[in-house]
């Protein structure tokens, strides 16, 4: 286990097999179609890389980029740095999220999504933390529902550190405070 952190909430063989379950479903629900998968940047990397490889359909991968967060806390205010490449009008879209939290950048996403008029739109979180929402969104597939704990590791980070540990692991409050540079 990595120093920084002070346990493992979700061991390498839990995701990969949680992960797995998520792409059968998809491609089941999906099947004879093909699906655009969403990634929100940069926490969807690792989770995104490993859901495309078990759905056994056609995908198209396209990103976006949301700022919402600064170091541990919400801002609560949304805005977009990076934006889709391709039209997602008439397309199956499945947004790939790492975590939901307030659900106000899921909100945001679905709203804006809509806009563009796809045939269908869904969320797909890896984990979901329920006790803090603070906007009701429509999760359609969700790896793991966790309790409010500051979480890093598989894609998700603390001041860009972390992203690739293969777990997901709870930071212990010395890393938190003393917020490491990776230069
Ligand atoms: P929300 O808008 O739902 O509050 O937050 C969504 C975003 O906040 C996620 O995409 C993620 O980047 C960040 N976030 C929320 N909770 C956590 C967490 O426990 N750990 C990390 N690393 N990021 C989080």
């Amino acid at each position: 286990m990595h120093k920084d952190l002070q346990e493992i909430l979700i061991p390498t063989a839990e995701l990969d097999a949680g992960v797995k379950k998520l792409g059968e479903r998809i491609s089941k629900d999906y099947a004879g179609r093909c699906v655009t998968l969403v990634g929100v940047l940069k926490g969807c990397t690792l989770f995104l890389a490993d859901l495309a490889r078990s759905i056994s359909l056609d995908v198209r991968l396209d990103f976006m980029m949301l700022s919402s967060y600064s170091g541990e806390h919400s801002t609560g205010v949304v805005r977009i740095l990076l934006d889709l490449k391709e039209s997602i009008e008439d397309c199956d879209v499945l947004i790939v999220e790492d975590i939901v939290d307030s659900g106000l950048t899921m909100e945001y996403m679905l709203q804006n999504l809509k806009t563009r008029r796809p045939r269908s739109l869904e969320i797909c979180t890896l984990l979901d933390k329920p006790s803090r929402r603070k906007a009701n969104v429509p999760i359609k597939y969700t790896g793991f529902t966790i309790a409010d704990k500051f979480v890093v590791g598989y894609g998700l980070d603390y001041n860009g550190i972390y992203r690739n540990l293969p777990y997901v692991g709870v930071l212990n409050a010395s890393a938190i405070e003393g917020k490491k540079i990776c230069r």
